[in-house]
């Protein structure tokens, strides 16, 4: 059963995500290596490594591959980083990012997704993550500034404190649009106020609701 999931993982990396031109060699490592099957119910476990988005409960969705690739990717990680991430969800991205960074903050809105995700990375043995539970759209002031943070909700623009906590350098992945469809933003902090945009095209994810978000 394990191999069995493993090498439908290692297909996915190859059909899905590299050949769709993500190229960041550490990103492939990292996908190549987290066990996205175990982030889902087992009922829907056999469907893990298919090219779609899938329920995690509470009305939440944890992304197709390719898109947290490609998020993933934008990033730029070299592994020194401190990288903030809001709306952990099941966990997945979590993972990954921590494969491909130093440390990993992450934020999420509901305390049950927050407790599972807590559970499955710590028996993963993933050391270098803290999950807290709260509104991420205020970020996470305290280990701040971050080489990178990722937003895996939908925003109607980007959250003034999520910009003022990257260091110069940074970059802030965030889908940025309506409720029904975004498109993924790169903020790039070149100084004190001054950002780059890069625009990575169409994506659709759920809300992001907080202070600097939507509305419950
Ligand atoms: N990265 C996740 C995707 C989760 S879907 C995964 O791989 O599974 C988006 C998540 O963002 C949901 O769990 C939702 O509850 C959470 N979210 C929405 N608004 C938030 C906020 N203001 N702060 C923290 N989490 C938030």
């Amino acid at each position: 059963m394990q191999n069995e999931q493993e090498s439908k993982r290692l297909q996915m990396v190859e059909t899905q995500i590299r050949d769709r031109g993500i190229k960041d060699r550490r990103v492939l490592e990292a996908f190549r290596k987290v066990p996205r099957h175990l982030f889902l119910d087992e009922a829907l476990r056999p469907q893990a490594y298919e090219d779609h988005p899938l329920p995690i409960g509470e009305k939440q969705t944890i992304s197709q591959p390719y898109i947290v690739a490609l998020m993933t990717e934008a990033l730029r990680l070299t592994g020194h980083e401190k990288v903030l991430e809001i709306g952990t969800g099941s966990g997945y991205q979590t993972g990954i990012l921590a494969q491909m960074a130093e440390q990993v903050y992450s934020i999420e809105r509901i305390p049950s997704l927050a407790k599972r995700a807590r559970k499955l990375l710590d028996d993963l043995k993933y050391t270098n993550v803290i999950i807290n539970i709260g509104d991420g759209t205020q970020g996470w002031k305290e280990y701040s500034p971050y080489g990178g943070i990722i937003v895996t909700a939908a925003a109607p623009e980007a959250p003034d404190p999520l910009l003022q906590q990257l260091e110069t350098g940074g970059r802030l992945v965030i889908p940025i649009g309506d409720e029904f469809q975004q498109d993924l933003v790169v903020y790039v902090k070149e100084g004190e106020d001054r950002y780059r945009e890069e625009n990575y095209g169409g994506v659709r994810f759920v809300k992001l609701i907080g202070k600097h978000g939507w509305k419950d």
